[in-house]
């Protein structure tokens, strides 16, 4: 008899995908079977008439759940004894391009059933369906079943196995399904209460202005009231951060609405099935404790996702928790978040005054996402949680695995199969050897998942990162890639551009070809290699890696760069306050003998120096703290009458390469300063000219190679006023611009950019 034969690629796995498939097979009298395949749903499917299959062809793919995402289907047809039924058959294990979900967050009917006093999982911590619930965290191997997850480990009782295996309930094949007579159990770590009691000590804890950790998906968090000022500063002192901010987790959109501006479409992405962290800005008169995001005009703030959060926020015991919390990582600063009891226990009891933990085994950490707002879209700064490892197509493919390890900060790593290129979920800064050890975990895990066998890892051209040394741990070719050649290819990558493009990178550091420090580059890029086209102005960077926090250096290097004359330099240096006169002859001590000193194009150490010249911040207590100081302070300027368009800037001509002449920028600078000029428009006027430079090189970029798109990418491109200022002035000159929207343009985004590398190279 006639039959299809259909293989459908995408999120068809853990997302109610086959039960879907029985159903619309009964609508239409299609008989045959359906079975996971690991990489993909195969599905056999025969016909009373030609209609009916074409029927069951349209419903597949638009009406295919909600959750799923199909990226491919392939139909062939052949001759097969005839079915009597359709029946969904056992996973078979099968090689291939392999699709893991992340993990969703709590649908709208589970929530319903959570708080509905008839239902059977009445307050069930880890309620969940074929549509939402854990996935990447705690998975084992593919293809994706029950007994390859955590959940293993928990036999079902008879009425949840029933739904696990009838296509006509809501839990037909979601492997996480339980209830509160078969599930995993929430308690106190090390303290008698369990389940109820459990919940309830930890949200009296909350109310009486305690901190509290809570598990969840892919960690703990550390968590407290986020309107209690004196908790939440006792929080930054424990966790020994001054100043970077806190996330806040409120209890609806509602709470949202009362604390924040919502910008058109934020909504969407801020309740989605995702639930990231949105950076919202906070409304005037809002309630939170002052010492949630200091000195910031906006807010990382997120939804519940887990059942166990709205339990937080909401139970049945006749208290009153606040509907903000602080929802924080909890680590130690630079630690990889903890995701077991064990670390919980060595890590945070310190930190908190109670851990509220379950016996689910997390086997994959995962924090969770944060993306910025930008021209009606998300603006990702880190992509985690409910997004990894969802892949990235790009080119035709080389039949090739590949793995790259990423950058030394906010490093997450990137499985490359084919054409196919999966980034790992945030790992963390690889100063902290702990954080190295889960990097090398994670590959291990992520590796297997996939059934990935890289037979080349790309690293950071750096010789001497923590990651290069994982890189060459593990026995295979390695292909070093320029930091920020593999920043532009990641920007091109997430919008699927293969011709050359005018890369714009402007970042951090980043060990350059020369040796010398790089991070304010034009590069001429495709996916086989760069050319270095353009940079700022170089200047000294002294001092090692201490330089990276402390802006005052590199504004006494620039200064000393700038003015010939050593005593005139001296005194603009004490007039304006940078370091004490013991500090400043040291720097010149390191200059005159040129110790410790490095060149640099670094536009992000170029923020933080004129950052210390405006007397905004002399150094920082994390990284970025400085130049988004400079930031507010410009955009608050920006907002306070209207600017005229940038007009484009011609760079010098230096021998190998156009030069950005920013050395007469921080000239300007310095001399407004001096002259008691306002500091908010000096800032803006620093943004304002760099975006006009950046123009202006593109343009002779243009001239000189026809190249007409530009990608911008870089940690300073997370800077909205420069990545504005940019965009609108390179769209005024006819130029396409690729933008970063799903990829981080930060370090979190390079192992992308590094996978496309060592496969296409
Ligand atoms: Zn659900
Ligand atoms: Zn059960």
């Amino acid at each position: 008899m006639h039959t299809e034969r259909i293989c459908v690629f995408g999120i068809v796995q853990g997302v109610g995908f086959r039960p879907f498939v029985s159903r619309i097979a009964a609508v239409h009298a299609i008989r045959g079977t359906v079975c996971n395949k690991g990489s993909y749903v195969e599905i056999l499917a025969q016909g009373a008439a030609p209609s009916a299959l074409t029927a069951f062809h349209d419903d597949l793919e638009g009406k295919a759940p909600e959750r799923s995402a199909i990226l491919k289907v392939v139909t062939t047809t052949e001759d097969r004894s005839p079915y009597e039924t359709f029946s969904i058959v056992e996973s078979a294990r099968e090689k291939g391009d392999i699709f893991v979900s992340p993990d969703i967050a709590i649908c709208d009917t589970c929530k319903k059933e959570l708080f509905d006093k008839t239902n059977r999982r009445y307050l069930h911590p880890f309620i969940n369906c074929t549509a939402c619930g854990p996935r990447l965290t705690i998975l084992d191997a593919m293809p994706y079943d029950r007994e390859r997850t955590s959940m293993g480990e928990f036999p079902m009782c008879p009425q949840c196995e029933y739904e696990y295996t009838h296509a006509e309930t809501r839990r037909y094949d979601a492997q996480p399904v339980c209830c509160n007579d078969c599930g995993p159990e929430v308690y106190l770590l090390d303290q008698p209460e369990r389940r109820r009691q459990a919940i309830i000590a930890a949200r009296q804890a909350i109310i009486d202005g305690k901190i509290i950790a809570v598990k969840g998906i892919g960690g703990f968090h550390l968590c407290c009231d986020a309107r209690n000022e004196q908790t939440v500063q006792a929080l930054r002192q424990r966790k020994r951060r001054p100043v970077k901010p806190f996330a806040v987790m409120m209890k609806d959109l509602d709470a949202v609405r009362q604390q924040c501006v919502l910008p058109d479409g934020v909504e969407k992405a801020l309740d989605g099935h995702q639930k990231p962290i949105v950076l919202l800005p906070k409304k005037s008169g809002q309630t939170l404790a002052p010492s949630i995001a200091p000195g910031n005009p906006s807010i990382g703030v997120m939804l519940p996702y887990t059942p166990l959060h709205l339990l937080l926020f909401m139970y049945d015991d006749g208290l009153s928790v606040p509907d903000a919390l602080v929802m924080t990582s909890a680590n130690e600063s630079g630690a990889p978040i903890c995701h077991d009891d064990e670390e919980a226990r060595q890590e945070l009891s310190g930190l908190c005054d109670l851990i509220l933990s379950h016996n689910r085994r997390i086997r994959l950490r995962a924090d969770d996402s944060v993306m910025d707002w930008y021209d009606g879209k998300p603006y990702m700064i880190r992509r985690s949680r409910g997004y990894a490892p969802l892949p990235f197509f790009y080119g035709k493919g080389t039949g090739k695995d590949v793995l790259a390890i990423g950058g030394e900060l906010k490093n997450c790593f990137c499985i490359g199969r084919n054409n196919l290129f999966y980034p790992s979920p945030y790992i963390g800064d690889m100063a902290d050897i702990r954080t190295v050890e889960a990097l090398r975990q994670s590959i291990r895990r992520m590796t297997t998942l996939l059934e990935a066998e890289p037979s080349v890892v790309a690293c950071d051209l750096h010789p001497r990162y923590n990651t290069t040394a994982v890189a060459h741990e593990l026995g295979l070719p390695v292909v070093p890639v320029q930091h920020h050649y593999a920043h532009i290819l990641s920007c091109m990558a997430e919008n699927g551009y293969e011709q050359p493009v005018i890369g714009v990178a402007f970042d951090g550091t980043g060990y350059g070809t020369d040796g010398t420090i790089w991070g304010g580059e034009v590069l001429v890029s495709d996916a086989h290699g760069f050319q270095r086209a353009a940079s700022i102005q170089p200047f000294w960077q002294r001092g090692g890696d201490v330089s990276a926090r402390e802006g005052w250096r590199i504004a006494v290097s620039l200064i000393d760069g700038l003015q010939q004359d050593r005593s005139q330099a001296a005194a603009t240096i004490d007039a304006l306050h940078l370091c004490s006169e013991a500090e400043r002859q040291a720097q010149f001590f390191l200059a005159d003998q040129q110790i410790n000193s490095v060149l640099s194009t670094s536009a992000g150490r170029l923020f933080d120096g004129v950052s210390a010249i405006l007397g905004i911040y002399r150094s920082s207590t994390f990284e970025g703290q400085a130049s988004m100081a400079l930031q507010f302070a410009a955009e608050a300027w920006e907002r306070t009458q209207p600017q005229p368009p940038v007009q484009p800037m011609a760079p010098l001509h230096h021998k190998d390469r156009l030069i950005l002449p920013t050395g007469a920028l921080v000239q300007r600078i310095l001399e407004g300063r001096l002259a008691g000029g306002h500091t908010g428009q000096l800032a803006y006027g620093f943004h304002r000219d760099l975006a006009a430079m950046i123009a202006g090189a593109c343009l002779a970029v243009r001239e000189e190679t026809g190249l007409t798109t530009v990608a911008l990418s870089g940690g300073v491109f997370q800077n909205r006023l420069l990545l504005g200022l940019c965009d609108q002035a390179l769209q005024s000159l006819d130029f396409t611009v690729l933008k970063h929207s799903t990829v981080p343009p930060n370090d979190g985004g390079i192992a992308l950019g590094q996978a496309i590398y060592a496969a296409y190279m």
